[in-house]
């Protein structure tokens, strides 16, 4: 019997999470079998996995978030609710409200008695206060070190209140060193006590489109727009979705994603369970990339030649935009950071502006990114690659070093060394399918011709690194090297 997958990403074979080389280099490594896993000796932080399970469903109507964790583990709550209330305006949600999400507080008396009072307590209070349809409880580091049984107090909650679905989900930041599995986690308790393996009436031109939280309201519906030319309707989860439209997922001819990480997981499973066949491509950021996105789903259900016509239709309508944006872009030297779908998309966007790739941050690396990758190659002369969830020290010391005239992505230190800094991920503009593509170019042109921004920003800013920081080898603290 196949083993079942435990919702780490690191237990998969050939997924590296820490380590650098050049872009060459990696894929040599990695095609001939010989790249090796790493270590960091210092790490400077980490994105959690608990953060980006709660991000998956922060959006979803009629429910609650509860996070059985201290205080500190809800620390990036605040970067969510602004996307969540940008997002209800972008779509004219008339009352625009916070996410509705609670945490137990865990404390030392807590850690030493036990926190399950405290768990109940939230619950009752959760449901008093908004009545939901939907409960999802996270545990953190200290619940899961001391041992709380969520699974169990989560039972005997469903029987004290049946109009709510209660939905544990185990995703300990101490799990896994990649907050992608955050999303796996979150996915595996929506199949097992939401869908629960209830198989469906069959709609054959229904899609899921899965979504994580940063795609704009835009992209949104370029995305259903381009799918709708296909007489495919969309049924677009988790991200501003609701019970009905989970409920609705086993309905599904195929799926398909957005981000090339957060659902992959997911959709395999529901391929396994449900019968349902999936696309994992590419992210569709650019026009090599938007065009293989588009065609996987085609193929899915068997719309090839249809897609093919759009495809032409919108590359007559777009190359010129194209190459408008070229003439002001190319040759400037370009730095990428972002999530691993996120990142290697952007960079082949980057590409067909023929600007030159410097470096480029990704969170892991493997299969995926290899194929990613060994595009790139054949495109750029060779270029840094930092496997590193985050780690704002190694971007400084490889920008100072490096010096690209400007940066798309995460800045984690970038926009306060005084680099032109445009965002890939931050969910309210677009970035994707062709439309995106154009916006995204000029996006960069305008930061480009107005660095003052930034500039000002560096002047005013002090980073905390010593000038000997930076005159040392950035990966010094990478540690069994690929
Ligand atoms: S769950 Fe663990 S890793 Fe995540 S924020 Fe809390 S303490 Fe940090």
């Amino acid at each position: 019997m196949a083993v079942k997958y435990n919702g780490v990403r690191e237990s998969r074979p050939n997924r590296f999470n820490d380590g650098f080389g050049s872009g060459k280099e990696l894929a040599e490594k990695f095609k001939g079998g010989c790249l090796k896993r790493a270590d960091r000796s210092f790490s400077q932080g980490l994105q959690c996995q608990e953060i980006n399970g709660m991000q998956a469903v922060v959006s979803i109507e009629d429910s609650v978030l509860i996070a059985h964790a201290p205080q500190g583990c809800t620390g990036c709550v605040s970067m969510m609710a602004d996307g969540y209330k940008v997002g209800q305006i972008h779509r004219h949600v008339e009352h625009v409200k916070n996410p509705r999400i609670f945490v137990t507080n865990l404390d030392q008396k807590s850690v030493v008695f036990g926190g399950e009072q405290r768990l109940r307590d939230t619950v009752k209070k959760a449901v008093e206060r908004y009545n939901p349809k939907l409960v999802f409880i996270f545990t953190s580091c200290a619940s899961g070190i001391i041992g709380d049984d969520i699974d169990a107090i989560s039972e005997s909650l469903r029987s004290e209140y049946p109009d709510q679905v209660i939905v544990p989900i185990h995703c300990e930041g101490f799990k896994s060193k990649v907050c992608a599995s955050g999303f796996d986690a979150t996915f595996q308790a929506i199949n097992k006590y939401i869908l629960k393996g209830e198989k469906a009436d069959k709609q054959n031109n229904l899609v899921n489109l899965f979504a994580p939280t940063t795609i704009s309201y835009r992209d949104q519906l370029e995305m259903e727009r381009m799918l709708g030319l296909l007489g495919l309707e969309v049924n677009y989860v988790p991200f501003y979705s609701n019970y009905e439209k989970i409920k609705r997922i086993p309905a599904a001819a195929a799926s398909t994603a957005i981000c090339k990480v957060f659902a992959d997981e997911f959709m395999l499973e529901l391929e396994q369970d449900y019968g349902i066949p999936f696309s994992h491509t590419v992210m569709p950021i650019g026009l090599r990339n938007t065009d293989k996105w588009f065609m996987g789903i085609a193929k899915l259900v068997g719309k090839e030649e249809e897609a093919q016509k759009i495809i032409d239709a919108e590359h007559k309508r777009i190359e010129p935009l194209v190459d408008e944006i070229r003439s002001k872009l190319e040759g400037k030297r370009i730095f990428i950071c972002g999530g691993t779908g996120r990142s290697f998309a952007a960079a082949a966007l980057v590409s067909d502006f023929g600007m030159e790739l410097v470096g480029l941050q990704t969170p892991t690396y493997d299969a995926d990114a290899q194929i990613d990758i060994e595009y790139l190659n054949e495109r750029q002369k060779d270029y840094v690659v930092d496997i590193a969830n985050m780690e704002p020290f190694e971007q400084a010391n490889l920008l100072r070093k490096l010096k690209p005239d400007c940066f798309l992505g995460v800045p984690t230190s970038a926009h306060k060394l005084g680099i032109p800094t445009t965002h890939v991920l931050d969910g309210k503009r677009p970035t994707l399918g062709y439309d995106g593509l154009i916006y995204l170019g000029n996006k960069m042109i305008d930061q480009l011709s107005n660095p003052g921004f930034n500039r000002n920003l560096a002047a005013h800013t002090k980073l905390p690194y010593k000038d000997s920081w930076y005159e040392q080898d950035a990966f010094k603290f990478i540690t069994a090297n690929v």
